[in-house]
């Protein structure tokens, strides 16, 4: 696993608030959030940095990270107002931590283009 920030909170090294865990991903809090609901769905096992990364061997991963947000997001009540998933890739996407993940924002109107 790779060591990287995200890497410490698989590894349960660093606190995170962990609302979601199964064989292939975890899901928590973002900690500076950017809207009432703010959570990271990361990758347990394959070191995955961007997805410049990624090939089509990782496209199941991929769908599960969505699909998974989704799911969270539907869970929470969010499935009929709506919601946002992001996936930041290198330095003009805005990664900032390398180990690949999507974020899902939700609990107000959220403004398009991003800035
Ligand atoms: P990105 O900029 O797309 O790479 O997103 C990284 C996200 O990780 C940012 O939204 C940070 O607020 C978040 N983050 C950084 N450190 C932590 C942490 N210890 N626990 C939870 N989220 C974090």
């Amino acid at each position: 696993m790779d060591d990287t920030l995200f890497g410490k909170i698989i590894r349960r090294e660093i606190p995170a608030d962990i609302v979601f865990e199964d064989d292939d991903v975890l899901g928590f809090r973002d900690i500076n959030p950017q809207a009432p609901l703010h959570v990271l769905f990361i990758p347990k096992r394959q070191p995955l940095p961007t997805l410049d990364a990624a090939s089509e061997a990782d496209a199941p991963l991929l769908g599960k990270l969505l699909l998974t947000a989704a799911a969270f997001a539907r869970s929470e009540g969010y499935a009929d107002s709506g919601y946002r998933c992001v996936l930041n890739c290198n330095r003009d996407g805005g990664q900032t931590v390398y180990h690949l993940h999507v974020h899902l924002l939700a609990g107000r109107p959220l403004h398009w283009p991003p800035g």
